[in-house]
């Protein structure tokens, strides 16, 4: 069966969080008491030496040594009174906090602004409720046809199969069911979703997300994948996973093998900010490109992180470099929660405008929403057509010239 859903509605805010953002109208007071606490930053002069952060572990060693508490975070980066507040709130409720050494060390220690930071940090603007929000934006459970299983396209299903992620993403679409302590799915209780796509022969195309499927042990998967290939019908399986970007040692030659047997295999990637193109997660691109693997990207558009055509220029670029295809620009999906990193769907497309011409073919994503209660993907577009006539089009171009463009005589 599927987690249930941990949020029904708006959250109830309690006695003790009720006074606490209270204390927030006073900040001086809250911070004295924070300081007093031990958890957020003391002044310079008094500021201990920081720890340096290792960028080398193992996967493994990566995940043992994630911060995933109030204290570890606090430890870790000079938290602002909304992000600790935040903090506390994810630790009793809603999604937890897990980031790996590897992420954390993008995260600027000082600067609450990060785009990296804001990613992962949780505020305390996670608790407000805005108009359009949904605990299950695209209607998932509304569309799931077996356990773990859900169908909204004719050729393709997603298998959710973990509950797990290295690092959960302030901005997660599935909130409602990751990280909830389930862990990876058994095969054994995923053989009825198989079954169904077995019963279902249109369907050719298999997500595995989750959570993250490349979270799970290496033999896991590999069983997964197996099982998914004995389907005589499925033709292409496709990972989502934003590992390459939150821990990319878990790219090791040993994965790559082992998911090589199940060609062919897409791996859907999700990097958000130039920040996150680093020597690790392009070394980790550049295995799974050798390994055979097309490697596409998904962006979502998050406000104050990159919502700034200089900022996803760089971004696409930097992936088109490192043999990953920008995919898809993507709305953020209006997750209870999620209003402050959410934008206008106007801006999206303003940022399309820009880049349209300017970035090769190739760097240039579709600007995608996922229309709420799961009903499809729609992509967006500037209006390039400025005026129809008897046989005439005539169209914008990039440079702002309009161009009758003149059908062939219909015979
Ligand atoms: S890795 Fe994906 S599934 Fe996991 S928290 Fe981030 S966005 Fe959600």
């Amino acid at each position: 069966m599927a987690a249930a859903p941990r949020r029904l509605g708006p959250p109830t805010p309690t006695p003790a969080t009720e006074a606490r953002m209270a204390a927030l109208v006073s900040p001086s007071s809250l911070v004295r008491e924070l300081r007093e606490r031990r958890l957020v930053t003391q002044p310079k002069a008094a500021r201990p030496p920081r720890a340096p952060v290792s960028r080398s572990r193992t996967w493994q060693e990566q995940l043992r040594g994630s911060v995933r508490s109030v204290e570890q975070l606090a430890r870790a980066l000079e938290l602002t009174p909304e992000e600790l507040e935040g903090a506390r709130r994810a630790e009793r409720e809603g999604l937890p906090i897990a980031i790996t050494p590897y992420y954390l060390s993008l995260c600027d220690r000082h600067d609450a602004t990060c785009p990296v930071r804001q990613q992962c940090v949780p505020r305390i603007d996670e608790a407000k409720e805005v108009p359009g929000d949904l605990v299950d934006p695209l209607g998932e459970v509304d569309h799931e046809v077996a356990p773990h299983l859900v169908r909204r396209y004719p050729d393709r299903v997603l298998l959710l199969a973990t509950d797990r992620c290295a690092v959960y993403c302030r901005f997660c679409t599935r909130s409602r069911i990751v990280g909830d302590g389930g862990g990876p799915v058994s095969i054994e209780r995923l053989e009825p979703a198989f079954a169904w796509i077995a019963a279902h022969p249109e369907i050719r195309d298999i997500i595995v997300s989750g959570g993250d499927p490349l979270a799970m042990a290496t033999e896991r998967l590999d069983r997964l994948l197996g099982r998914i290939r004995a389907i005589p019908s499925v033709e292409t399986i496709r990972l989502a996973t934003r590992v390459p970007v939150t821990l990319p040692m878990r790219i090791t030659t040993e994965l790559v093998r082992a998911l090589r047997k199940h060609h062919p295999v897409w791996v859907m990637t999700h990097f958000n900010h130039p920040k996150e193109l680093t020597p690790e997660s392009i070394a980790a691109c550049t295995r799974l490109a050798d390994g055979g693997f097309p490697v596409m990207n998904q962006t979502v558009l998050l406000a104050g992180i990159n919502d700034d055509p200089d900022v996803l220029e760089a971004l696409f670029r930097g992936l088109v470099r490192a043999r990953v295809r920008p995919y898809y620009l993507l709305q953020a999906d209006p997750v209870l929660g999620t209003g402050h990193l959410r934008t206008p769907l106007a801006k999206g497309v303003a940022i399309l405008e820009r880049l349209q011409g300017r970035l090769t073919g190739i760097a240039l994503p579709k600007l995608i929403c996922d229309t709420p209660g799961g009903k499809g993907k729609v992509p967006l577009l500037p209006d390039y057509v400025v005026g129809r006539g008897e046989g005439t089009t005539t169209l914008r171009t990039f440079r702002g010239e309009d161009v009758t463009y003149v059908d062939p005589p219909i015979s």
